[in-house]
């Protein structure tokens, strides 16, 4: 697939719309299109790396200040009191988009979700 097929590339550079709740100099945050917990989130390179084993190191800190931006934002407008962090790298392991992506899914008290992958 080349890059300018991919959905995450195209989110990034605005060609096509996504509901973006923030932005670092490398990263997007969108809502996931399908928000089967209100509130889930993706942390999306704007450049196209395609599982975390891609992502420079040069880039691990503003992606870990930028998830937890995110992610406080989620808990102070109360979408969620909890929160996971899921990655799925490589198909075996759920991986659909070919973008690497990070989610973030707000969560609370008895709300019965079954993480699985
Ligand atoms: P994954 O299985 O980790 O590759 O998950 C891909 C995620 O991307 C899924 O949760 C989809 O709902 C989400 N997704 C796919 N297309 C879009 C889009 N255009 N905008 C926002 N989220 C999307
Ligand atoms: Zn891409």
């Amino acid at each position: 697939m080349k890059n300018s097929d991919c959905i995450f590339c195209k989110i990034a550079q605005g060609k096509i719309p996504a509901k973006k709740v923030g932005e670092s100099n490398n990263f997007i945050a969108v809502l996931d299109a399908n928000q089967k917990i209100r509130g889930h989130t993706l942390i999306i390179p704007k450049k196209h790396f395609v599982t975390l084993l891609d992502i420079p190191n040069k880039l691990g800190e503003e992606l870990l200040k930028f998830t937890k931006e995110i992610a406080s934002k989620i808990l102070e407008t109360k979408q969620g009191d909890a929160f996971n962090i899921l990655m799925n790298n490589l198909e075996p392991a759920g991986q659909v988009v070919k973008h690497a992506h990070i989610h973030i899914l707000p969560r609370k008290e008895g709300d019965s979700v079954k993480i699985i992958s």
